[in-house]
C-alpha cells in the first residue's frame, strides 16, 4: 500500500514552498502535505539565482494584483513567518522600479500607468525636466518620460524568502523529502500514484506541479505539452567609481536592467532572440563577453557615470520561460482533476510567488479562487490559443 497525502508538491522552492506553507497556514486545511525537493541546497533553483525584485509595473492587471498582494507578503513576512519567535529578515528595500520611454514608447508607457494606479499601485510619473530632475545620474536626452514606483516596488533576498517560507512550512507539518518526482500514473482524470526517485510509489490528493524547468518533462508524460523552455540569463555585478544614490531598479527602453546591490550594482538583459537557445540543466557556464557587448554599451550610454565601472562576479540562472505568452500558466492541467500546474513565469516568479501559493492553496481547498481570481493564467489558454500579453517582459 503507497504511502498517502492529502498535497504533494512537486518543487520545493519559492512556488512550492509557497503552496505549501500557504495551505498548511490555513485553519480550515487538515491533510497531509508532502514537498518533494532533489536539491534542498537549491543550487540550481531559479529561486536562489534571481535578481529578487519585485515591482507593480506591469501590464496585465492580474500581474499587478499579484504583485500587489507580493509587497504586502514580502512587508509583513517577519510577522507571518516567525518560528517559535524569530522573525526572519529578508531585506526588503523598496527603492522602486524606473521603466522609461522614448517618443515611440510613450504611449504604451501611459497606457500602463493608468491601469497601475487604477488598481491601487504607487505609481509617478515624469517628463523629461521630471526625470532629469529625480534622477540626476541619468541620461535623458532620448527620452520623453517614466514612470517610477514611489513604494511597493524594489528588491530583497530571494533565497532567504525560500527558507523562511520553507521553514515555517515545516513548523506547521509540512514534510520535505530530497526527491525528485519522476512520474505520475493517471486512471482517467486523476492521478492516482506519484513515482519518486529514490524508487518509492507515493499517492495524493491533489499534485502540485512546481519544478521551474523541471516541470515540462512531467506534464509531457501525462500527455499534456506546454511550451515552457529553459533559457539562460546571467547577473552581472559592477562597481561605480562615482557614488550615485537613490537608483531604483532601472529599465533602459533597450531592455538592460540595474539595481544597487549592496555597495555596486547588479544588471544584465535579455539576450537578442537567435542568440537565446534553450540551455541543458546544468549549464550554468557565465559568457564574461556577453556583459562587454550587450550590458555596458547601455549602462554607459544611460549612466554617464557607468563609463567607468568595474564588473565584478557574475552568475546565470534559468528563466522557465512560456514561449507562449511570457506569463505564468497557474491551475488545472486540462484534462485532469487534481493536477495543478505552477509554471512558465518567464522571470517575474519569485515576487508571484506568495499570490501564486494563496491562488492554489484557494483552488485546492475550496475547488476555486477565494481572493484574487488568477483564471486569466489558465493553462486552458494554450488550448484556445487565447494569449494573456504583458508588454513588461524583463
Ligand atoms: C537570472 C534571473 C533573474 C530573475 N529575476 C527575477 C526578479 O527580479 N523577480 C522575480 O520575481 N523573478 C525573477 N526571476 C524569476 C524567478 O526566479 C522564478 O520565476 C521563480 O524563482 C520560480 O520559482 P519556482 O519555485 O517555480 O522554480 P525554481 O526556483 O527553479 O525551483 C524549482 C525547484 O524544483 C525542483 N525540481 C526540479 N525537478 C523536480 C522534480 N522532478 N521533482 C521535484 N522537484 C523538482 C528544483 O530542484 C528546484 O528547487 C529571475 C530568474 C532568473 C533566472
Amino acid at each position: 500500500m503507497n504511502e498517502v497525502f492529502d498535497v504533494v508538491v512537486a518543487g520545493g522552492a519559492a512556488i512550492g514552498s509557497s503552496v505549501a506553507y500557504q495551505l498548511a497556514a490555513d485553519p480550515g486545511f487538515k491533510g497531509r502535505i508532502l514537498v518533494l525537493e532533489p536539491d534542498p541546497g537549491y543550487e540550481r533553483a531559479a529561486s536562489a539565482r534571481s535578481a529578487a525584485s519585485i515591482r507593480q509595473q506591469f501590464s496585465a492587471p492580474v500581474n499587478v494584483k499579484l504583485s500587489l498582494y507580493g509587497i504586502e507578503f514580502l512587508r509583513d513576512l517577519g510577522a507571518r513567518l516567525s518560528v517559535d519567535g524569530e522573525r526572519p529578515d529578508i531585506g526588503l528595500r523598496e527603492g522602486g522600479y524606473l521603466f522609461m520611454a522614448t517618443s515611440s514608447g510613450e504611449a504604451v508607457l501611459r497606457e500602463n500607468h493608468a491601469l497601475q494606479i487604477s488598481l491601487g499601485a504607487d505609481i509617478a510619473f515624469f517628463d523629461r525636466a521630471g526625470l532629469a530632475a529625480k534622477f540626476p545620474w541619468l541620461a535623458t536626452d532620448d527620452l520623453v518620460a517614466g514612470t517610477w514606483g514611489r513604494t511597493g516596488e524594489g528588491w530583497f533576498d530571494g533565497y532567504g524568502l525560500v527558507q523562511a517560507l520553507r521553514r515555517k512550512a515545516r513548523t506547521l507539518g509540512v514534510e520535505y523529502r530530497k526527491a525528485a518526482l519522476a512520474g505520475i500514473d493517471m486512471k482517467g482524470d486523476r492521478a492516482t500514484a506519484l513515482r519518486l526517485s529514490d524508487g518509492t510509489a507515493i499517492s495524493a490528493g491533489h499534485v502540485v506541479l512546481a519544478a521551474g524547468t523541471g516541470t515540462r518533462e512531467i506534464v509531457r508524460a501525462i500527455g499534456f505539452d506546454i511550451p515552457v523552455h529553459a533559457k539562460k540569463r546571467f547577473v552581472f555585478t559592477f562597481e561605480c567609481r562615482t557614488r550615485i544614490d537613490g537608483v531604483p531598479l532601472t529599465i533602459d527602453p533597450s531592455g538592460v536592467y540595474f539595481r544597487p546591490e549592496g555597495e555596486g550594482f547588479i544588471g544584465g538583459t535579455v539576450p537578442p532572440e537567435d542568440k537565446d537557445p534553450d540551455v541543458a540543466p546544468d549549464d550554468f557556464e557565465v559568457d564574461y563577453d556577453f556583459f562587454d557587448e550587450y550590458v555596458w554599451p547601455a549602462l554607459a550610454a544611460r549612466v554617464p557615470a557607468f563609463e567607468a565601472i568595474k564588473r565584478g562576479r557574475a552568475w546565470a540562472g534559468h528563466y522557465d520561460m512560456n514561449m507562449f505568452d511570457a506569463n505564468a500558466l497557474i491551475g488545472f492541467v486540462p484534462g485532469t482533476a487534481n493536477v495543478l500546474l505552477a509554471n512558465g513565469f518567464s522571470g517575474h516568479g519569485l515576487q508571484q510567488s506568495p499570490g501564486v501559493g494563496r491562488g492554489l492553496a484557494e483552488l485546492i481547498r475550496h475547488g476555486k479562487y477565494t481572493t484574487l481570481d488568477l483564471g486569466d493564467l489558465s493553462p486552458a489558454r494554450l488550448l484556445t490559443g487565447a494569449k494573456m500579453l504583458e508588454k513588461n517582459v524583463v
